[in-house]
Parts: structure tokens; sequence; C-alpha cells
């Protein structure tokens, strides 16, 4: 079977360092093993409008700051077909048909859909085009044929949206569409990074985020400011791993060799958390640790990106011939999906001979 990447990100702001470790990072690596014969890489806008419906200047300015970030990443057009949602209309039209196989209630159960609404105060008044986005990713995912979807742990519940609809479609209609399966980070730390403040999730909407292209004088600020262990008092105090974002940001981060480089007098990090647990080490010392590695991990990318800002247009040219592309797969697997829903009336010539048949008995 073919193996193909699907994934994607709204272009709501510039990405940080919780999409990397949760998708970004990952579908790099993926592309570049070669292992796949298909890899697309989606900015949603039609997705962020559902919930930005009176702010499009945003999502349109957005857009480019989304792109840049995926080229500065190591995403590679001539390797992964970078596209703008709203540019393939076939989406649309599958999830118009997808609507019919899914229930209100199904919908009103979805966890991810749950606390986003409530994040967003949305109350009573919830955009039906908010409301009814998973069925949109559904066709997004199964509009390019995607065996393998690589995003966090918030993205579960539309994952298991999406095969459900993959199966009564198929069960309805016949064998048509593929079964994409998850690819959840493989790190704990890395499934839904906290933001800087502990919060559960890092997230553009909640203002606690490092975003990749950020300088490093910004960097070194939020991770000084970071939340640990409020009982962490004293040097000597023990302190708590748990709930403590500078060690979750390391368990995300840190790679061995940045202990000869950074922190000589520890072995790795298994011993740093060690010590930090018995007391006697300092909270600042440990920052100031996670800071050297941030700023490791971020400056070839901020460079990257420094460089593919000095010619924009040639963006929008990636991103128009990324968006040709898609629309085009798109429209086969939507001539596919009508002609299992028996839609595809002009071009079925037994359906036109067997009603010539029919009025002329
Ligand atoms: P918004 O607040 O506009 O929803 P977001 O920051 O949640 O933005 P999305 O565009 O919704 O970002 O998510 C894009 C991808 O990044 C998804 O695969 C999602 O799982 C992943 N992702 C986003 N935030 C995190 C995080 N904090 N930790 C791990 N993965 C994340
Ligand atoms: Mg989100």
């Amino acid at each position: 079977m073919r193996k193909v990447m699907l994934t994607g990100d709204r272009p709501t702001g510039k990405l940080h360092v919780g999409h990397y470790v949760g998708s970004l990072r990952r579908r790099v690596e993926l592309q570049n093993t070669g292992d796949f014969d298909d890899i697309f890489i989606m900015i949603a806008d039609a997705q962020a409008l559902t919930d930005n419906a009176d702010n499009p200047e945003k999502v349109r300015q957005n857009i480019i700051e989304v792109a840049l970030d995926y080229l500065a990443c190591g995403l590679d057009p001539a390797k992964s077909t970078l596209f703008i949602q709203s540019q393939v209309p076939e989406l649309c039209e599958l999830s118009f048909y997808y609507m019919n196989l899914v229930t209100v209630s199904r919908l009103q159960r979805n966890p991810t859909v749950k606390s986003e609404i409530q994040m967003r105060n949305f109350e009573a008044s919830i955009p039906v085009g908010f409301f009814t986005y998973p069925i949109s990713q559904a066709a997004d995912i199964t509009a390019f044929k995607a065996t393998t979807v690589p995003v966090g742990e918030d993205q579960m519940p539309m994952l298991e949206q999406t095969r459900e609809i993959v199966h009564k479609f198929n069960s309805v209609y016949g064998e048509t569409l593929v079964d994409p399966k998850i690819l959840l980070p493989e790190n704990e730390a890395c499934m839904r990074l906290p933001g800087i403040d502990g919060k559960a999730k890092m997230s553009k909407s909640l203002n606690n985020c490092i975003y990749l292209s950020e300088e490093p004088e910004e960097i070194q600020k939020k991770v000084f400011s970071m939340f640990t262990d409020p009982t962490h008092i004293r040097i000597e105090d023990p302190g708590k791993l748990e709930g403590n974002t500078v060690f979750t940001y390391l368990d995300a981060f840190c790679r061995p060799e940045y202990f000869p480089e950074f922190l000589p007098e520890y072995k790795d990090l298994d011993e740093l958390k060690a010590h930090y647990k018995r007391g006697g080490l300092g909270d600042m010392k440990v920052k100031r640790f996670l800071n050297n590695v941030l700023q490791a991990e971020l400056e070839p990318i901020r460079n990257r990106r420094k460089e593919f800002q000095k010619d924009i247009p040639a963006i929008y040219e990636i991103l128009k011939k990324g968006s040709e592309k898609a629309e085009a797969v798109a429209a086969e697997t939507l001539k596919d999906v009508k002609a299992a829903m028996k839609i595809n009336y002009f071009d079925d010539m037994d359906l036109i001979r067997e009603q010539s048949e029919k009025f002329s008995e």
C-alpha cells in the first residue's frame, strides 16, 4: 500500500516549540527517511476561519509566517507538498457529504471540541463551522488517502472521528476511503507540551508560547520566568519534577551531547533530576541549562528563516504549486467518493443505458 503523510497547522500565529516537538520535528524526520510516497502539509486557513470569522486579516497575514516556519524547520518543497486548505475546494465538497454520516451528539462528545469551546467562551454561540471542524478534518485526511498523521495528543479525538467516518463510508458505499493512523510523539513531554506558565498546553490562544522564530534575549527571558516547583523555595529543599515545566522542556528538547557542552558536571538528565529531587540544586542553574539547550535548538531554525524571508514571492509560488498538486489529488478522491455514492450521473454509461432501456419497454 502507498504510504502517505498528511498533517497541518492553523495560520493563527507563528509556530511555537509545542508544534515543533508535537509534530513538526517528526514530519521533517519522516520526510527525510524517503519512506513516503507522498507528503502533504496543509496550512489550515479555512479551519482557522471557523473561530476567526471576524478576523480574516489575521489568518491572511499568518499564512506566510507558518510557511516560513515550515521551511526553516526543514520541510522541503521538493519532497513535501506544502499547500493552503482553502485553495482546494474539493475538501468542502467531501465535508458536505461526510456530514451525513455524523450525528450532532457525536460531535458534542468530542473532548477536544468541548475544551476548545470552553477556552473560547463560545458557550451558546458556537459557530456551526467550528462545531463541525472534526468533519472537515476528516475530509482533509481522507482526500489525500493519508495513512499516517503525525500530530500532538490533542488531535487524538479528531483521528478517531476520521476513522469512524471512514468505516461508516466504506460500509455504506463500499471500500473507498483509506483508514489513517495517528502518529503520536514517542515522548510523554512532547505529546502536549505545557506553556511557560505551566498551563496544560502551549497554545497560541493562551499566550504562553516560545515561538520558533523568537530572538535569543526573548527566549532567555521566557525560560527564566518559567513555572517550576512552587514548594522548592531554598536551594537545599527537595524539588518535584511532576508539573515542573523546566524539566518537562528538558525531557522534550535535551540531547545527550548537551551535557558535556553546557553542564559537564552531570552525566545525563537522570542524574540532574535525581539531584533536584534530593535537594541542593537551584532552579536558576536548571533554567540556565534549559536556556542553552533551547538556544542551541532554535538558532539554526531562526537563521534559516531569515534566509527564506529574503524571497517572499518564491514562497507564495511554492504554496501555489503545492495547492495545485493538492487539488489534483483531492479531485481524484472526490471522483471516487461521488462514484461510490452514486452521484456521478454523467460518467455512468450503465445508468444512462439502463434508464434508456427502462423507458423504451
Ligand atoms: P490554536 O490555539 O490556534 O488552536 P495551536 O497552538 O493549538 O493553535 P494548532 O494549529 O491547533 O496549534 O496545532 C497544530 C499541530 O501542533 C497539531 O498537530 C497539534 O497537536 C500540535 N500542537 C499544538 N500545540 C501543541 C503542544 N503544546 N504540544 C504538542 N503538540 C502541539
Ligand atoms: Mg489547536
